[in-house]
């Protein structure tokens, strides 16, 4: 699976050769599309995507180019993720916060538990993608928790990458990139 933040800019990538196989590195192909699925957007609604497939002309394999709005094996929008860690950085419980949302609360601490096990690994990702893109940028303040401290990494890396390159995306799918789609993934078990 590769994650593109613009499946026009991807398409484009893939013409120019920029994006590789991420096995061998060799060139991809377009090659059909994947099943389409939906997701919840904020609000409620539902967005429908059917991801493009490419294939490798060196090892054959095929890949899904999964836009930067689908977080992987969630059922929600990249956005939705961000309210729900937008209001837990502000310290909401997760049964306010699924409430408002209208979304399981068991769901929303399930996420809660996964980025703050992870925390302090999704702060380094923003605070050095921040100094990457703006090395003028000044630290972030503690921000209450460890949580809050990664959102807050987070958000402003996406915001330095917002200022530089404008608005490729929306800030969540931006920090999905940044994140290296690791916010949701389960954590190890044991
Ligand atoms: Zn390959």
């Amino acid at each position: 699976m590769i994650v593109v933040l613009d499946e026009a800019r991807a398409q484009a990538d893939i013409a120019g050769s920029v994006l590789r196989c991420p096995g061998c590195a060799g060139r991809l192909r377009r090659w059909g599309f994947a099943r389409p699925r939906s997701l919840r957007a904020p609000g409620g609604g539902r967005v429908w995507l059917r991801p493009r497939r490419v294939r490798c002309t060196s090892c054959a394999v095929t890949h899904v180019l999964l836009p930067a709005i689908a977080p992987a094996r969630h059922g929600y929008a990249i956005d939705v993720v961000g309210q729900v860690l937008g209001a837990r950085a502000q310290g909401r419980s997760h049964r306010t916060i699924g409430a408002e949302l209208e979304m399981p609360p068991d769901t929303v601490r399930g996420w809660i538990r996964r980025v703050t096990a992870r925390a302090q690994w999704l702060h380094v990702q923003g605070t050095t993608m921040a100094h990457e893109v703006d090395a003028m940028l000044p630290a972030t303040v503690p921000a209450g928790s460890a949580l809050a401290d990664a959102v807050s990494a987070l958000g402003a890396a996406a915001s330095a990458v917002v200022r530089r390159l404008g608005r490729v995306a929306s800030p969540w799918q931006i920090i999905a990139v940044i994140a290296r789609r690791r916010l949701l993934m389960p954590l190890p078990s044991g």
